[in-house]
């Protein structure tokens, strides 16, 4: 980085990898905004966030703010299930693609009812892992085309409501994790005299690399092993169900890093289904799970937040891995079944906030000029900050520097040095290590003990928002999550920084960034500008985070916004719903309180002040109105 050049949008490409991890829909201005294309069929309707923020500022809806496309989910059902299409034509594929959404990955109303809406042409179905999921899946799955797959662990209640899904004309499949569900399922569906639809889950040998490599393995939570499996199937011959039997699932994790994984399970996946086929078990269903990965950190790599392949590769891996086993066992092709989640729903919503300050790594200010009689370690170190310019030994100075900075603590523990004194050497040494920090960019070589200047003089810009409820996987696994400044990307970032929240837990931040050199602990961003708002987008939070947020310090739920493109409209989109985030009274509640109660208590409180003459009556009922109008307001802070 030339620091003379002017810095250009492709600059900020190369620093944010937008298109990188954008996946088509995200993109940088030539204004220097961020511009977002919903719908890949229609180019031409590109969104531009800053009139997206306008629109929110104008609608009166504070920030932080949840921002749903729905066009961006729509267009990944439909990518998902036409490369499924275009793959088995090309490959010749006997067998069809009947996906299924599992909804614990984005559990929102809104957001399972534009997946089933999308997906309706290519009977696309829903996946359910628990009683309430399956009570929600019931209620919307109302395609009897589709797929209901009941993954998870279950009890008598969850059978029962399995079973009437089915005889509503639902293909709903029972998936058996653990043996004894089957007995269960079995002895439900005898005495209700319905016949099942059973899968069962295979316990793989072969582990998916990344983060949830323990879901499969031996030691996996979930699933058969193959005698299990076995088993199963003589159960139901036994128990003359032997055509209830439909469907082999797996799942050997979210986030597959590795393309290899996903060619070995197929495979493993595929002996199996065709030596059941093989011992008389004529199975219609291979489910091959979830763990379609998404680039988030824009690397191509095996990185955790990465993947090493795109979707027309694992599409292909699966269809073409399944075929070539069927063909050579010489059994039909099934059809295939998945259940991306976080494919379908990253990129689909984000989260915007502005940030409200800047922490700075050290304080400015104070007067370093010579006064008479100062100490001599005062005079030393301001003779570092008049040689640097010319001197080449940059280890020398950063040795010498940090050895004067000690040595004046412990003068001023000795009480040799005033505390003037020591705060004029601790502004001389910033000042010195920002003047080497600076030299060092260039440098082909940097010395360990000073590879950690840049962190140490980064800031920390305040955002508006807590980590803890919108990106809850940065905290708990480091998932990186691309953040990105909404606007000036034609302008260079001069500010290290990284990202701090307003919960007053010191686990609330963000400092694992994209960078142009791999992962960096300091992302550069814009200098903020005195009554200028700054706004970042926090990407791709719509699996997992948008509904993963718990109530650390009380901030609830997000304010949403959701915007839907249209042609006519001159900034080219419309925000058609907003639904409000969490009140204070909303999250006191939960946790058991009486706001009304609370403000009835503190009214008792003013009255009294007033009725003893410590305060104005009309200030007694501001107080009062204000207090209350607090209760009902957002959690966020108001900027
Ligand atoms: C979580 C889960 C999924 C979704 O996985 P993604 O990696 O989000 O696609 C699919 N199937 C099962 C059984 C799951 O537990």
């Amino acid at each position: 980085m030339g620091t003379k050049m002017k810095w250009t949008i492709n600059d900020s490409e190369n620093l944010y990898r937008v298109k990188r991890w954008g996946e088509g829909y995200f993109e940088i201005g030539s204004n220097g905004n961020l511009f977002v294309t919903p719908d890949p069929n229609n180019t031409d309707m590109r969104i531009d966030f800053k009139s997206v923020v306008e629109e929110i500022k104008q609608e009166g809806i504070q920030f932080p703010v949840v921002v749903r496309f729905h066009d961006i989910l729509r267009s990944q059902v439909e990518r998902l299930n036409q490369t499924f299409q275009d793959t088995i034509k090309e490959a010749e594929y006997q067998g069809s693609y009947m996906g299924v959404y599992p909804v614990k990955v984005n559990q929102m109303r809104e957001v399972v009812e534009e997946v089933v809406d999308a997906g309706a042409p290519f009977n696309y179905g829903l996946e359910a892992g628990s009683k309430a999921e399956l009570l929600t899946v019931m209620a919307l799955n109302t395609n009897t085309e589709s797929l209901t797959i009941l993954n998870g662990y279950k009890d008598q209640e969850f059978m029962r409501l399995a079973l009437l899904s089915l005889s509503l004309g639902r293909k709903t499949i029972v998936v058996i994790e653990k043996f004894s569900e089957l007995i269960l399922l079995v002895k439900i569906a005898e005495e209700l005299g319905i016949k099942p639809l059973v899968g069962v889950r295979s316990k793989m040998t072969v582990k998916g690399r990344g983060k949830w490599a323990s879901s499969g393995g031996e030691r996996a939570k979930f699933g058969l092993t193959i005698s299990e499996i076995i088993n199963a199937a003589r159960y139901l011959e036994e128990r003359g169900m032997k055509d209830s039997l439909k469907l082999l699932h797996f799942h050997i994790g979210s986030q597959l890093t590795d393309i290899r994984s996903v060619k070995e399970s197929i495979n493993e996946g595929a002996m199996i289904y065709s030596e059941l086929h093989k011992m008389g078990f004529k199975l219609d269903y291979v489910d091959v799970g979830g763990g379609l990965g998404i680039d988030y950190d824009g690397s191509k790599s095996t990185n955790d937040s990465s993947r090493n392949y795109n979707m027309s590769e694992y599409v292909a891996d699966i269809v073409f891995g399944m075929k070539q086993v069927c063909d050579l066992e010489q059994v039909p092709h099934p059809t295939l079944v998945s259940e991306s989640g976080r494919a379908i729903t990253a990129h689909h919503s984000c989260v915007i906030t502005q940030v409200v300050g800047e922490i700075k790594a050290h304080s400015t200010g104070i007067n370093t000029d010579v006064v008479a009689g100062e100490h001599v370690l005062v005079s030393n170190i301001r003779e570092l900050v008049d040689i640097i310019d010319t001197h080449d030994n940059l280890q020398e100075i950063f040795n010498d520097a940090s050895q004067f900075k000690e040595q004046a603590l412990d003068a001023f523990k000795l009480r040799v040095i005033s505390l003037e004194e020591l705060a004029k050497i601790e502004t001389l040494y910033w000042q010195i290590m920002e003047s080497v920090q600076l030299k060092i960019q260039s440098a082909d070589f940097v010395p360990e003990e000073m590879q950690e200047l840049e962190f140490n003089l980064s800031s920390q810009y305040l955002c508006n928002f807590s980590v803890f409820q919108s990106a809850a996987d940065t905290w708990a696994i480091d998932q990186i999550l691309p953040v990105v400044p909404l606007t000036r990307m034609d302008e260079r970032p001069t500010v290290n920084c990284s990202l701090v929240d307003i919960t007053c837990d010191s686990d609330g931040k963000l400092d694992k960034f994209i960078s142009d050199h791999g992962i960096s602990d300091v992302l550069p961003m814009h200098s903020l500008k005195p009554k200028e708002d700054y706004f970042l987008g926090l990407f791709l939070t719509g699996a997992y985070q948008d509904v993963m947020g718990d109530m650390h310090n009380l901030f609830g739920r997000l304010n949403e916004v959701h915007i839907f493109s249209h042609d006519d409209d001159p900034e080219d989109f419309y925000i058609e719903e907003v639904v409000k985030g969490s009140s204070v009274d909303d999250v006191l509640s939960i946790m058991q309180y009486h706001p009304s109660s609370m403000a009835q208590t503190l009214k008792k409180s003013i009255d009294k002040h007033v009725a003893s003459g410590k305060m104005k009556p009309r200030e007694g009922v501001k107080w009062t109105d204000f207090y209350e109008n607090c209760l009902k307001g957002y959690t966020y802070l108001k900027v």
